[in-house]
């Protein structure tokens, strides 16, 4: 029989630098986790996979709701529900040492429309006096609140972010490893990337050219003060006449494989993204065992 364990689906909501990331990469710790993989449906997009002995918890990415920057309208708290369906645990992050904004308070609508429960982290306790804690705490205790639990975090010293694994682990459903609790250990980020792009190619092209298709990152590398990753990648193919798809009249093609790829990659990465794409003819590339291994596969 089928081992039970508590798995399911987690995402990480709140305004841009409340320590989201910071949050996520403590949670995982040490464990060898890939940032992220292919979409699963258009909507979601998995970030990062935890798994111990007992749990796995899938970390996804709900893109609408990094978008509303300050108040949500109504449209907008809809709209972000409607992002956040299928998944078991919101986890909300703000940061406790900045003054609440309209843009904080959005989590609170959410809070209160959607099924599954919202664990409320406050960030950055480690710069608070404890008066100002317990100032929040109240605020957000209250009934009007519908948080399922309020968690005081220090994400970056680590901080009672094992409890923040624990009530998620708590609020999980019984359920199957979704995936192999190794899964992360032979995906490189590049790797996904690359199938990232691969994926438009697929998206956008005729049959016979995507089999003959390989994507290979160049280079990737985040500019120096972050906030944008620079990414070129080569995309392979076995004939001339593919590549001429592939660029399509005047170049049409290639910057729409360009565009969509970006889109999902800023998503992915949490970041802007420049993607610069070339297209190449490499004859039986597919017979090339060491452009094989710089591609991903084994
Ligand atoms: P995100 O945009 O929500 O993903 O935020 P990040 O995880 O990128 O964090 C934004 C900034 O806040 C970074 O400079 C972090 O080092 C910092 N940060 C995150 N968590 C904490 C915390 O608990 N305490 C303090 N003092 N800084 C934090
Ligand atoms: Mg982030």
């Amino acid at each position: 029989m089928e081992k039970k364990i508590k798995s399911g689906f987690v995402s990480v909501i709140g305004r841009p630098n409340v320590g989201k990331s910071t949050l996520i990469n403590q949670l995982l710790g040490e464990r060898i986790t890939i940032i992220s993989s292919k979409p699963q449906t258009t909507r979601n997009s998995i970030r990062c996979i935890y798994t111990d002995e007992k749990s796995q918890i899938i970390f996804i990415d709900t893109p609408g709701i990094h978008k509303p920057l300050s108040r949500l309208g109504e449209y907008m708290v809809n709209a972000a529900t409607e992002s956040l369906k299928g998944v078991d645990v919101i986890i909300a992050v703000i940061d406790a040492s900045l003054d609440i904004t309209p843009a904080d308070m959005d989590i609170i609508e959410i809070a209160k429309e959607v099924k599954a429960p919202v664990i409320l982290v406050l960030n950055k306790v480690d710069k608070i006096e404890k008066s100002r804690l317990e100032l929040l705490l109240t605020k957000f205790s209250t009934d009007e609140s519908h948080f399922d639990c309020l968690i005081p975090v220090s994400a970056k010293e680590g901080l009672n972010t094992n409890v923040v694994l624990e009530e998620i682990v708590k609020r999980m459903p019984e359920g199957p490893l979704y995936f192999p609790a190794d899964i992360t250990t032979d995906v490189t980020e590049r790797f996904v990337v690359s199938e990232f792009i691969r994926e438009k190619i697929l998206e956008l092209t005729s049959d016979e050219v995507p089999h003959g298709t390989a994507v290979e990152i160049e280079a990737m590398r985040e500019r120096e003060g972050g906030g944008i990753i620079d990414i070129e990648a080569n995309i392979y193919c076995e004939k001339d006449s593919h590549k001429g798809i592939i660029i399509g009249k005047q170049g049409k093609m290639l910057k729409e494989i360009g565009s969509r790829a970006r889109i999902d990659l800023e998503n992915l990465l949490d970041c802007k993204v420049n993607l610069q794409l070339w297209v190449k003819v490499r004859k039986n590339w597919r017979d090339n065992n060491s452009i094989l291994r710089s591609l991903g596969y084994k």
